[in-house]
């Protein structure tokens, strides 16, 4: 449905009406306490802290604040958890994956309405990327839980035991899916610690896991902020790391293991570069390079946060980018319309903002399309600096907003100079209609993965992870079970 409304030099404009999702089929409880061996139990800490919604600050629920005695309890249940769980034949094991898949599916329009509300991402977004990606990569590791014999033939796989699991907050249950999913496939138990900011599809989650009646103790989730993730990685009692977040917090994590013995996989920062040649499909790579940054406002360790473009394309490029920004649609993001949603917390609101007045400062040239923002709630409008040069802190630095920087190249070997010019080395794009130089650029660019002509695309079975700083290890395909088992021999 659309609206006429006039606009202030008299003429009419046509603008989108309201359609904002009903906020009604979720329900919070007033309090969470932690899932811990199948039961909610209240922190032995006695500490909670609020999660508010970041669009209008509005409190959502009270959750508790693991401490060292919460998460040593979790520890315990995940041990007794993994004995029941690992005893289990892998076909069962498939059958309670399955399951999960099932009711995320069966749940997935509350569970987008609670991710929205509690993380800021637009419904679209969430009801069409977040969940059905989350049910996807139950069903794919459910497909593989009873055939681990044959993805190593060989190598006769066994699981871990205790995994120990943090998580980010820019996609609360996607991560979880990708952290949880291939931990129980391989017969592992969790103890899983979502963001301070986004804990509550977590929550929500422990109750999936008694509706799919899983074993007590396979799944724990305990909440809190770093301290209490910091503690889960102190825990003598795990015998593995995975987690997703910074780059700095991953080398802390890194320095508590080293000499443990624990394997981990980090999977950490980016800054990737989105390269664009002069005889792409022009308007396509828009909508590339749009997704690329401006998706889950840019909250995207992925992200195409380097625009890498064909100097002689520069131009019309420039153009055609200032024209499409000024169609995105920041605001509600619970209205199906809403291109752009809030920016998670006030924290990261002020490292984004800190980080575009270091570029005006070095120089850079700042784009912001007319863009009103709400009163109350963190936003930050779609921004496109030009004038940038490689050495400038928005170059270099994770901005993990929707803040795009714009360079320029002549040839395909500067492209792959400037493009692996980084401490990172997660994505990259490359938009050209010329398959060998597909090819030639993937073969050279130092990261995990490399897209074709599209942009933050995934998909279960295929491997995602980084190089350099960007960390180690796989999460998804064949390479991210690897990650949760042992082998004998
Ligand atoms: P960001 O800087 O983007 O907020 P973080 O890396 O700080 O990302 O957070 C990612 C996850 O790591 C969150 O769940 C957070 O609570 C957790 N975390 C933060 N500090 C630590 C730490 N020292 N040890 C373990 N986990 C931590």
């Amino acid at each position: 449905m659309t609206d006429i409304e006039p606009r202030t030099d008299g003429g009419l404009e046509w603008t989108y009406a309201p359609a904002p999702e009903s906020r009604a089929i979720v329900s919070f409880e007033e309090r969470y306490g932690l899932y811990v061996g199948g039961e909610t139990v209240e922190p032995r800490s006695g500490e909670w802290f609020t999660s508010a919604s970041p669009a209008t600050e509005e409190p959502l629920a009270e959750v508790a604040q693991a401490g060292p005695e919460d998460v040593d309890l979790a520890v315990g249940a995940a041990r007794a958890g993994y004995e029941t769980w690992s005893g289990l034949r892998p076909s069962e094991r498939a059958k309670y994956l399955f399951r999960i898949a099932r009711i995320l599916q069966e749940r997935a329009r509350e569970l987008a309405v609670a991710e929205s509300l509690d993380g800021g991402k637009p419904i679209k977004e969430s009801r069409d990327v977040d969940l059905p990606l989350a049910a996807a990569h139950f069903f794919y590791h459910a497909g593989w839980a009873d055939k681990l014999e044959y993805a190593f033939p060989n190598r006769r796989p066994r699981p871990l035991g205790v995994a120990a699991q943090i998580i980010p907050w820019n996609f609360p249950l996607l991560m979880l899916a990708w952290k949880v999913a291939p931990a129980l496939a391989c017969g592992n138990s969790v103890v899983l610690k979502p963001a301070e900011t986004t804990p509550l599809t977590a929550l929500l989650f422990a109750d999936v896991c008694r509706q799919a009646e899983l074993p007590p103790g396979a799944v724990n989730i305990i909440t809190g902020d770093g301290s209490t993730g910091a503690e889960l990685v102190r825990h003598t009692g795990i015998d593995k790391v995975a987690f997703t977040g910074s780059t700095e917090v991953g080398k802390a994590i890194q320095r508590e293991l080293a000499g443990r013995g624990v394997p981990h996989t980090l999977e950490l920062g980016g800054k990737a570069a989105n390269i664009v040649f002069e005889d792409c499909a022009l308007d396509q790579a828009i909508e590339g390079i749009v997704n690329g940054i401006y998706f889950n406002q840019g909250h995207v360790c992925c992200a195409g946060s380097r625009l890498l473009v064909q100097e002689s394309i520069l131009e019309p490029l420039l153009g055609k980018l200032r024209g499409r920004l000024s169609t995105l649609r920041l605001g509600d993001p619970l209205d199906k319309n809403t291109d752009i949603g809030a920016i998670n917390s006030r924290a990261q609101l002020d490292r984004i903002t800190e980080l575009v007045e270091s570029g005006q400062a070095e120089g850079a040239e700042l784009y912001q399309p007319a863009c009103e923002l709400p009163e109350r709630g963190y936003w930050f409008p779609p921004t496109v600096f030009t004038n940038v040069a490689q050495s400038f802190r928005i170059a270099q630095e994770e901005i993990f907003g929707p803040v795009l920087s714009v360079m320029t190249f002549r040839t395909p070997a500067e492209a792959v100079d400037k493009a692996n010019n980084t401490a990172y080395g997660l994505s990259a794009g490359v938009w050209t209609e010329k398959g060998s130089r597909i090819l030639w650029m993937a073969a050279r660019l130092r990261a995990g993965v490399v897209w074709a002509n599209t942009f933050n695309r995934f998909d279960p079975a295929s491997p995602f992870g980084g190089y350099k700083e960007s960390g180690f290890g796989r999460e998804g395909g064949r390479h991210g079970l690897e990650a949760y088992l042992g082998f004998e021999g």
